[in-house]
């Protein structure tokens, strides 16, 4: 069975390896020369299966309008003179109510821990190097009401059976030592201990490496401009402006698969969400955390890969284009130097952004379409690095028509 792979960022690339490894011929299409380029190319590496909340929290509407006008929210919806933004916009905000919130976090939390056993065999599996930290992720706050949030949080978690705890400002500071320097005024923390960190481009690359001795053939510089159709199934995809024709095809384009479902006639509802990210050198430095954080406050995580430290946050609702903003890219150097002043080389950071392909209800979208032979592993928002491993697991049980590990109904298309 010949299978296209659409996208070549951690989703696609995870999708073609397990697919390859159920026995399919696979090869994955990208426009760019290599594989993770666009949005997984330099994203806050935490394997958080903890942070299963979504974004649009029943609190979220409130927050937006009194984050309005201010470019150094969190969270910024810039509204733009755009029919797919104002109707995305509108779902994501309906799905902001305490029921649909905890069943969203329910869905995701499902796929995190799957997705932690998935990439867990990965690594068995292929023995590879991505600067893993298996540490537990402490998320840190600076007011009582995000104090009240995260114990409420925390209770749902425990409540599901997964670990998290509520630690003081001190315990804080002896969970991760590094901390005794912060000059930012947080007041407690929650500590889980299931979650990880680790470079998610670095383990794309080393997987697309599997995925080749397993017999993937990846094709880059390659454009899709769009697929076609007949009789309820996909006939060809045009690559660089030729058609190929193969008998299944994965849709893994980011924030962009919006726009190739469109041309099929599929509403495909995800909108990018704009996040930055640093990289600091440590240089020798022992006042960088060892553990992976989240500076809750700020909405920036913060990842140890080895001599090198990775911050990333911040949320903008803005469009497509990936241009950089060096007032949101301080933003999130400011919370790391809050936590941990004398980390690293503040003015040798690398700067980055990034789209994250949002759905209206957080939760990515995999499995079938109403074209027999179309499936989708998209819309991973927030945690595509987190979610990749087990979401490719369950693409490639439904595509071999196996029993799947998760209730499918709950990541499909039909579900809105
Ligand atoms: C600032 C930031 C921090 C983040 N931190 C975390 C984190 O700590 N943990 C976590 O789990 N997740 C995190 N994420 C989210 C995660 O990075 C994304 O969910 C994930 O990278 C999405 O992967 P993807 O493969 O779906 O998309 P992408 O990586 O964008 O891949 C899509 C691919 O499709 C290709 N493509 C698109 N259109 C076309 C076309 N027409 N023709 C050919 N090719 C095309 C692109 O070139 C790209 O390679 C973060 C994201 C951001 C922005």
């Amino acid at each position: 069975m010949k299978v296209a792979v659409l996208g070549a960022g951690i989703t696609g690339v995870t999708s073609a390896y397990f697919l390859a490894k159920k026995g399919f011929e696979v090869t994955v299409f990208d426009r760019q020369p290599l594989a993770a380029e666009e949005t997984s190319f330099a994203n806050g590496g935490q394997i958080s299966v903890t942070q299963a909340f979504p974004w649009n929290s029943p609190d979220l509407p409130g927050k937006l309008v009194k984050w309005l006008g201010r470019d150094d929210a969190p969270l910024v919806f810039r509204l733009r003179n755009d029919p797919h933004m104002w109707r995305w916009g509108l779902k994501f905000l309906l799905n902001a109510r305490r029921k649909t919130f905890y069943e969203s976090a329910g869905r995701v939390l499902r796929l995190g821990l799957h997705s932690r056993d998935c990439l867990h065999q990965v690594i068995a599996d292929e023995n590879i190097d991505y600067d893993r930290q298996a540490r537990g992720i402490l998320k840190v706050f600076n007011t009582q009401e995000e104090w009240d949030d995260m114990a409420a949080r925390t209770q749902w978690l425990n409540d599901q059976g997964v670990a998290q705890k509520m630690l003081t400002r001190e315990e804080c500071m002896e969970a991760e030592p590094a901390l005794a320097a912060a000059t930012s005024s947080f007041i407690g923390g929650a500590k889980s201990d299931i979650d990880e960190s680790g470079d998610a481009h670095s383990f794309t690359l080393a997987l697309e490496a599997a995925a080749k001795r397993l017999g993937v053939s990846f094709v880059y510089n390659a454009t899709i401009d769009h697929l076609t159709e007949e009789a309820g199934r996909v006939k060809s995809v045009t690559v660089n402006g030729k058609p190929l024709a193969f008998d299944q095809y994965v849709m893994s384009l980011g924030s962009f698969s919006y726009f190739l479902g469109k041309k099929l006639g599929l509403h495909i509802p995800i909108y990018p969400v704009k996040g930055y990210s640093v990289t600091v050198p440590i240089e020798g430095t022992n006042a960088a955390p060892m553990m992976s954080l989240t500076d809750e406050s700020q909405h920036v995580v913060i990842s140890r890969f080895g001599d090198r430290l990775r911050a990333a946050g911040t949320a903008e609702m803005n469009g497509y284009e990936a241009a950089p903003n060096k007032r949101r890219e301080d933003m999130v150097l400011d919370s790391v130097f809050g936590l941990f002043p004398h980390a690293g080389n503040r003015e040798k950071a690398e700067r980055w952004c990034g789209l994250r392909p949002m759905s209206v209800d957080s939760t990515p979208i995999i499995g079938k379409t109403r074209f027999d032979n179309l499936f989708l592993n998209t819309g991973h928002g927030p945690l595509g690095w987190t979610l990749s491993c087990g979401s490719a697991d369950l693409l490639s049980q439904i595509m071999s028509g196996e029993k799947t590990n998760l209730d499918i109904q709950d990541y499909s298309l039909d579900r809105f």
